[in-house]
């Protein structure tokens, strides 16, 4: 029986799907692979094995799994989970297909991105960077991209690149 206040470890897979918040107190519903795109499920950081966080429960109150997020970062070794590396090599795949830009706006492009997706004293500057960036390279693009880095970004860059 489970008695003290804890995280239960979130199964998630390795493209970001949320398969079971509670992987030790109900685990009949957890999965070896994600049933929405077959990736491997994780419940634990593959750099450094601390448990990803997932539901709260307490033996008093009924579990809680309100407004969950799946993280971006390991909140024990900071290294970023694998559906963010996942989702950067999609945008430097997607890049890749465009003709007309140099390896250096690619390079570029990747490093605003990772400033974006982690909140720091650059995120507003690339935030605007990308957004210039996106209105110029057409429909098409602008929308894969956002597909791919909507849910992963910070929530400045969102605001700057998707709402102003
Ligand atoms: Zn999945
Ligand atoms: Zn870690």
């Amino acid at each position: 029986m489970i008695t003290t206040n804890n995280y239960d470890p979130a199964q998630i897979c390795e493209k970001g799907h949320l398969i079971n918040g509670f992987s030790v107190r109900e685990p009949q519903h957890n999965k070896k692979f994600c049933d929405k795109c077959g990736a491997k499920v994780i419940a634990a950081c593959n750099d450094c094995g601390a448990i990803i966080k997932g539901g709260y429960w307490t033996s008093k109150m009924p579990p809680i799994l309100h407004n969950y997020k799946v993280p971006k970062f390991c909140d024990n070794c900071g290294k970023p989970y694998p559906w963010i590396d996942a989702s950067v090599a999609g945008v430097k795949d997607l890049l890749n297909t465009i003709n007309g830009i140099s390896d250096k706006e690619k390079g570029e492009f990747i490093e605003n991105l990772n400033n974006i997706i982690r909140e720091n004293p650059n995120t507003e500057n690339s935030s605007n960077k990308v957004k210039k960036f996106l209105s110029n390279a057409g429909k098409e693009i602008a929308d894969g991209v956002k597909s791919l880095i909507v849910e992963i970004v910070a929530e400045t860059a969102k605001r700057i690149i998707w709402k102003d």
